[in-house]
C-alpha cells in the first residue's frame, strides 16, 4: 500500500489562537499570500498538555484514553496516528517531549535507551526526545527552537519518514513563566515564527504537507487545564491540498488525527469518530 501523502505536524505548546494570529508574521503572510490556511481549533478538556497529546495522536477524549493530567503518564492502549502509519507501511518519525514516547511506543521512559532511537518495527521509527527535567519558573529547560526544528529536518532528509511531529514547549514556559501581555512573549513568538520560517520552505519543498498549531491555548495569567477560549482555542495553519471548511469554522481537535490519516492515505482506526476537515 502506498501513502498518498506525507505529513508534518508541528506543535507550538501552549500557543493561544489570539497570539498566533496578532504575532506569526510569517505564518500570517503565508495565509495572506494564499500558500496557506488557518482555522480555529478547540482542545479537548482538561486543556492539559499530557491530555491534549494523547488526543491529537489518538482522536478520543482524555475520558476515553484516561490521561487527565500530566501526571498520568503510561502507554496509551487506543490506536494513533503513528501505530495507523506504520499499518500503512509508512515511516513516522517524533522530535518531542517524551511524554510522546511514552504514550506511543513504551513507558517509562528510560532516558539512556529513550533519548534517542531508529528502530524498525516500533511504532515510532526515529525517535528524539527531550524530558525537560528540573524544569520551573527558573529554569525553562527547553532546548532551541531551531535545533529541534533542524532535527526534523534531518529525519526527513536522512531518514525519509513519511509522518513527522515536532513539539516545542517554549511558549507554554514562556507563558508559563511572563503571562501574555508582556514583551518578553511578544518577543518569544516573534523568535519562533522567524525560526519556523526558515525550515518551512524546505519541508514543503521535500514534498510534505505541514500543520502548525497548539495543544491548547493559556489564559493571560499563563494557565491551561480548563475551559473557555483563551485556554482552549488555537491557530491551525494548513500548508498542503484538499478542501477544507469554510473560515470562521471552529474545528475539534478530536478532528486532527483522522484528517492527518485521511490526508496521508492510511487508515483511520475505528476509535476515531471525528469527521477529517480536509476532504
Ligand atoms: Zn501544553
Amino acid at each position: 500500500m502506498a501513502l498518498k501523502n506525507k505529513v508534518l505536524l508541528i506543535i507550538l505548546d501552549g500557543q493561544p489562537w489570539r497570539d498566533a494570529r496578532r504575532y506569526m508574521g510569517n505564518l500570517e503572510g503565508w495565509v495572506q499570500s494564499g500558500e496557506a490556511r488557518v482555522w480555529k481549533m478547540r482542545a479537548v478538556l482538561p486543556s492539559t498538555s499530557a491530555s491534549c497529546y494523547a488526543s491529537i495522536h489518538t482522536g478520543v477524549t482524555p475520558q476515553q484514553h484516561h490521561v487527565v493530567s500530566n501526571e498520568s503518564i503510561f502507554r496509551v492502549k487506543q490506536a494513533d496516528i503513528f501505530s495507523q502509519v506504520r499499518a500503512a507501511g509508512g515511516k513516522t518519525g517524533a522530535v518531542t517531549h517524551s511524554f510522546w514516547s511514552e504514550f506511543f511506543n513504551r513507558a517509562p521512559f528510560d532516558m539512556v535507551r529513550d533519548i534517542e532511537y531508529d528502530e524498525e518495527d516500533s511504532p515510532i521509527n526515529h525517535g528524539r526526545f527531550h524530558t525537560m527535567t528540573g524544569y520551573g519558573h527558573k529554569n525553562q529547560m527547553t532546548p532551541s527552537d531551531a535545533d529541534l526544528f533542524a532535527t526534523l529536518t534531518m529525519l526527513t532528509e536522512r531518514h525519509k519518514i513519511d509522518y513527522g511531529i515536532l513539539h516545542t514547549c517554549t511558549l507554554d514556559s514562556m507563558g508559563h513563566r511572563f503571562g501574555h501581555d508582556c514583551g518578553e512573549m511578544d518577543n518569544a513568538c516573534f523568535a519562533i515564527d522567524a525560526m519556523l520560517a526558515h525550515f518551512l520552505p524546505r519541508w514543503i519543498k521535500n514534498g510534505y504537507e505541514v500543520i502548525v498549531t497548539a495543544d491548547h491555548g493559556q489564559s493571560d495569567r499563563g494557565h491551561h487545564g480548563g475551559r473557555g477560549e483563551d485556554q482552549q482555542d488555537v491557530a491551525l495553519y494548513w500548508f498542503g491540498g484538499g478542501d477544507g471548511p469554510k473560515e470562521g469554522v471552529l474545528l475539534d481537535q478530536l478532528q486532527l488525527a483522522p484528517t492527518i490519516l485521511s490526508r496521508m492515505g492510511a487508515p483511520i482506526a475505528n476509535t476515531m469518530k471525528a469527521e477529517p476537515f480536509l476532504k
